[in-house]
C-alpha cells in the first residue's frame, strides 16, 4: 500500500502527547472551579446576549450506557443491560437543562448538537425523541445546525435510522474500530462489515448530510495486512468522513484494557506501517487528509474548511463551526463557558446527587489566565491553520511574540531541522510533513507539558 511518509519519520515522531481538543487540557482542570463559578460564567454569557448578542450555542449530551464493554475502552461509561436506567437518566437530564434555562432564558440559539457516549443508541427511539423534545423545549435549533449521534452498530438497524433521521439529526458517526473478525473477538466488539455496510446504505437513502466511521490502529491481533483489509473495505463504503484513533494501552488507567493481553498487540513497526499504510490508502483512494486524525471526501464541509483556512477545532475533534460556546450535559460532559472550562461529576450518583438538589453538577474546571488564552491562540492556531501569524496574536493578546515565546520558538529548532516546521521573521509555518505531526509543535506552545511523567498519560502521538 501507498506510505507517503518515511518510516524514520513516522518513528521519530512517536511520542506521547495530547490532542488539543481545549487548552489547557481537561487533566489540568482543577476542583477549585464548580458549580459557583460555573453559575458565574452563564450569567457572564446573559449579560452579554442583553447588550449585544452572542454567538449561537453548542450542546453536548452524554449518554453513558452500553450493554458491553469494548476491551479498548477509555470512555466514561456504564456498562448494563437494564435498560429502564435510561429513563430516569433522561429525568435528571430533563432538570440539568431546566438549570440552564433558568440560567440563560429559554429559547437560546443552538447551532450544533452532538450526542456521545457510552452509547446514544442504548436509548430507545422513544426515548432518544423525548430527549430531542426536552432540547427543544429548552434550546432553540437554529436553521442549519448540525445535528449529530453517534451510533453503535450492533444496536443500531435500517428502521431505527429512519426514526433517528425524522429526529432531526442531520449527521451521523459509526463506531467501526476494525472489521477484522480475529480483532473484534480480541476487543469483544463483534459487528459484522455486512450490517455496517447495510445501515451506511440506509443513511445514504435518508439523505443525512455526513457520516462519519471512526477506526482504531493498535488493537489487539491486527497485523499490516489485515488493517489493510479494513482499510479498503471502509474506503468503499465512501463514509463522507473517516476519523483513526490510534490504540494507547494504559490498563492500570483503563480497567477493560486489563482483558487485553499485552503480547497480542502489534508491535511498534507494525504500528507505524499500519497507520503509513492508512494515510496513504485514505489519501490514495480520494480522501483529504484534514488533519490529526481526520479524513474527509472532498466535498464534505471538513475538507472545504481545510481549503479555505477555517478549520476549527473544538472537543470532538476539527469542526467547521467557529469556536462557541458550549455547554455540557450529562454524566462527565465537559463544557466551554467564555475564558472557562468545566466538567460534571463523573459517577452517575454524584451527578443525580447535585442536579437534584438544583445545582449544576459541575465538579472540576478551570478560568483561563491571560497566559493560557494566548498559548491557546498559538495552538489552536497551529493545529487549525498550521500557521501562526504573530502579529495576528501580538494585537489580540497584547504581547511581543518573540520575546514571550522565546523558548518556545528556541525549541521548534529540530522540528525545523527535520522540516517539519519553518520559522520565519513573523510566522511560524508547519509544512506539508509537518501537517502529519501538527501536535508535536503545538506542544512547544504547552507551559503545562514540562514534567515527562504528566506526558506519559496522554495516548502516543501516532
Ligand atoms: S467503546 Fe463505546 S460502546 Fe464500547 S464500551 Fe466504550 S463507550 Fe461503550
Amino acid at each position: 500500500m501507498q506510505t507517503l511518509i518515511p518510516e524514520s519519520l513516522l518513528r521519530r515522531l512517536d511520542v506521547p502527547g495530547p490532542r488539543y481538543t481545549s487548552y489547557p487540557t481537561a487533566d489540568r482542570f482543577v476542583e477549585a472551579f464548580g458549580a459557583n463559578e460555573y453559575g458565574q460564567a452563564l450569567r457572564q454569557r446573559a449579560e452579554g446576549a442583553n447588550v449585544g448578542g452572542t454567538p449561537p450555542l453548542s450542546l453536548y449530551v452524554h449518554i453513558p450506557f452500553c450493554e458491553s464493554v469494548c476491551y479498548y475502552c477509555a470512555c466514561n461509561k456504564v456498562i448494563t443491560k437494564h435498560h429502564e436506567r435510561g429513563a430516569e437518566y433522561l429525568d435528571v437530564l430533563d432538570a440539568e437543562i431546566e438549570l440552564h434555562v433558568a440560567a440563560l432564558g429559554r429559547g437560546q440559539s443552538v447551532s450544533q448538537l452532538h450526542l456521545g457516549g457510552g452509547s446514544p443508541t442504548f436509548l430507545t427511539d422513544d426515548e432518544l425523541e423525548r430527549l430531542m423534545a426536552s432540547l427543544r423545549r429548552g434550546f432553540k435549533l437554529v436553521a442549519g445546525a448540525e445535528i449529530s449521534i453517534e451510533i453503535d452498530p450492533r444496536t443500531a438497524s435500517p428502521e431505527r435510522l429512519r426514526r433517528i433521521a425524522g429526529m432531526g439529526f442531520n449527521r451521523l458517526s459509526f463506531g467501526i474500530q476494525d472489521f477484522d473478525l480475529a480483532v473484534q473477538q480480541a476487543v469483544h466488539r463483534v459487528q459484522p462489515f455486512e450490517s455496517v455496510r447495510d445501515l451506511i446504505i440506509e443513511a445514504r437513502a435518508l439523505q443525512f448530510e455526513s457520516i462519519n466511521t471512526d477506526l482504531i490502529y493498535g488493537l489487539p491481533k491486527q497485523t499490516p495486512e489485515s488493517f489493510a483489509r479494513t482499510i479498503a473495505q471502509v474506503a468503499d463504503l465512501r463514509p463522507d468522513r473517516i476519523a483513526l484513533y490510534s490504540y494507547a494501552h494504559l490498563p492500570q488507567r483503563f480497567k477493560p484494557q486489563r482483558r487485553i493481553l499485552s503480547a497480542d498487540l502489534p508491535p511498534p513497526d507494525h504500528r507505524i506501517r499500519m497507520l503509513g499504510d492508512a494515510i496513504g490508502g485514505f489519501i490514495g483512494r480520494g480522501y483529504t487528509y484534514i488533519g490529526m486524525d481526520h479524513f474527509a471526501l472532498p466535498g464534505d464541509s471538513l475538507s472545504v474548511a481545510r481549503r479555505q483556512g477555517r478549520l476549527h477545532r473544538n472537543f470532538q475533534g476539527y469542526s467547521t463551526q467557529p469556536d462557541c460556546d458550549l455547554i455540557g450535559l450529562g454524566v462527565s460532559s465537559i463544557g466551554r463557558m467564555g475564558a472557562t472550562y468545566s466538567q460534571n461529576a463523573k459517577t452517575i450518583p454524584e451527578y443525580y446527587d447535585a442536579v437534584r438538589q438544583g445545582q449544576f453538577p459541575v465538579v472540576r474546571g478551570l478560568s483561563l489566565t491571560r497566559d493560557d488564552l494566548v498559548r491557546r491562540a498559538v495552538i489552536m492556531a497551529l493545529m487549525c491553520q498550521g500557521r501562526v501569524e504573530f502579529e495576528s496574536i501580538e494585537l489580540a493578546h497584547l504581547v511581543k511574540m518573540r520575546e514571550y515565546f522565546a523558548a518556545e520558538i528556541e525549541s521548534l529548532a529540530p522540528l525545523a531541522e527535520a522540516g517539519l516546521v519553518e520559522v520565519g521573521e513573523n510566522s511560524i509555518q508547519v509544512t506539508a510533513n509537518g501537517w502529519f505531526f501538527v501536535r508535536g509543535v503545538a506542544m512547544a506552545f504547552d507551559r503545562h507539558l514540562r514534567n515527562d511523567q504528566v506526558r506519559e498519560r496522554f495516548s502516543r502521538i501516532i
